[in-house]
């Protein structure tokens, strides 16, 4: 039946209305965010990952059960690691993590989210897509936070302008945060544990990360490219056990809406600012590594909080930064100009297509020509918020754009907000056989 007619007028608009548990998704907005802003942790802080009880009695487990022992913050954001967030969580405590949600658009938090379980998402009300979209979109907005619109003007038959968008704009960190941030959120969809992989696009960079809640009522996908922000929620009006087969659907369709949407682009990365040092790290101690230790890799730092070096393994200090590779890999590449980057492969789409059980008969092809026909087509060198309900049921709105030009963009990034949401069934196990949060 694909997607159906539209046969409801002003009903249930799933991305402004349906506050939903976020699961993990939350992570990077409650606990990244303000730990790096804060300086409490870099993406190389170790933390322990193993059975512990936290407070009195909360002991929050993994979604797959399993512990890693010491890893990074990088690491426990690739697989999402519940321990390490909730340790995290401790040092920047509940509250001072609300206020930095606030500050991105987050208005449905109470008095009971100002606990440790807020790290991985357990809330009250919940969070609706559009204000998940608009957090997100503070990360891919260099740190500004934009308040999302669904117009940008009104012009009646004689073409003057009845009204404009007014949006509200602030500044909840800096640009170098937001690099940081965006470096480690690129993890779960590049690192070979990632929980988002399916999500990469040939020649953009891609941050993303996964959500799933108890009982698998909800599934999420949030993330952004030097483009766009979409976030995509997966579930039932009332709760029920989501079902499918072996990826997140909310991912499948992320992948699926943001790979169309960026055909024909030019390649992307995230614009590096100036005060970001990149080290190689010794992902055993977390510490600078040095030519002994054999478990390293790239981490990105604001400067001054590169850690100190490896005290575990000995030999001399590796500068990466004089590595001509690094110099040349990671320095501030935007536009490649190599549109035949952005061609889909028909492996990875075949891998994406993992089918997908359910009544709807929820395909690719569904998600694509519906996206097709809702063509988002931003002109570069423009900074846009673009809230975008797809529509794959019985939605009631559509909208596309919204147009503001914040200063502060000396890069030509452009971010636009999209926020898609759906409704069919699927399913998975989070605590058990969470073969997305845990295994590719
Ligand atoms: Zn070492």
């Amino acid at each position: 039946m694909g997607f159906g007619e539209k046969e409801t007028f002003r009903g249930l608009n799933r991305a402004t209305q349906s506050q939903r548990q976020t699961g993990s998704a939350i992570k990077p907005l409650a606990v990244l965010v303000p730990g790096i802003n804060e300086k409490i942790f870099t993406g190389a802080t170790i933390y322990n990952d193993e059975k512990t009880t936290f407070e009195k009695d909360y002991e929050p487990k993994n979604s797959d059960g399993g512990y890693l022992g010491e890893i990074t913050v990088r690491r426990a954001l690739e697989s999402s690691q519940n321990i390490p967030f909730v340790e995290m969580m401790e040092q920047i405590t509940p509250k001072k993590a609300i206020s930095y949600l606030e500050k991105m658009g987050i208005t449905s938090l109470t008095d009971e989210d100002e606990s440790l379980a807020l790290a991985l998402g357990g809330l009250q009300n919940g969070v609706t897509p559009l204000e998940m979209a608009s957090a997100y979109a503070t990360i891919a907005n260099d740190g500004i936070y934009i308040e999302p619109t669904f117009y940008s003007s009104i012009v009646d038959s004689r073409g003057r302008t009845v009204m404009t968008s007014k949006q509200e704009k602030r500044t909840v960190f800096s640009e170098q945060v937001a690099y940081v941030l965006k470096k480690l959120l690129q993890q779960p969809v590049n690192g070979t544990n990632g929980t988002a992989t399916y999500c990469s696009i040939p020649g953009i960079d891609v941050a993303a990360k996964t959500g799933t809640t108890d009982e698998n009522y909800d599934k999420w996908l949030c993330g952004f490219t030097p483009y766009y922000t979409a976030v995509a929620w997966f579930g039932f009006d009332q709760n029920e056990t989501i079902k499918y087969n072996s990826q997140n659907p909310a991912g499948i369709m992320w992948a699926n809406v943001m790979r169309s949407i960026h055909d024909g682009f030019s390649g992307a990365r995230f614009y590096q600012p100036s005060k970001i040092v990149t080290a190689e790290i010794c992902a055993d101690t977390g510490k600078i590594a040095r030519t002994g230790c054999t478990n390293t890799y790239i981490e990105y730092f604001l400067q001054g909080t590169e850690p100190s070096q490896c005290t575990r393994h000995s030999g001399s200090i590796v500068d990466v930064n004089d590595r001509e590779d690094s110099k040349n890999e990671e320095k501030n590449i935007i536009y490649t100009d190599d549109n035949n980057d952005l061609e889909l492969d028909p492996d990875e789409e075949e891998v994406t297509n993992t089918e997908v059980h359910n009544d709807n008969n929820v395909t690719n092809e569904n998600i694509q020509d519906e996206n097709t026909q809702n063509e988002v087509d931003v002109p570069p060198a423009q900074n846009n918020t673009v809230a975008n309900d797809t529509l794959l049921e019985n939605d009631v709105v559509d909208e596309n754009e919204i147009i503001d030009s914040p200063e502060n963009y000396e890069n030509e990034e452009i971010d636009n907000t999209l926020s898609s949401d759906v409704q069919t069934d699927e399913e998975e196990d989070n605590t058990e056989e969470n073969s997305t949060e845990t295994v590719e």
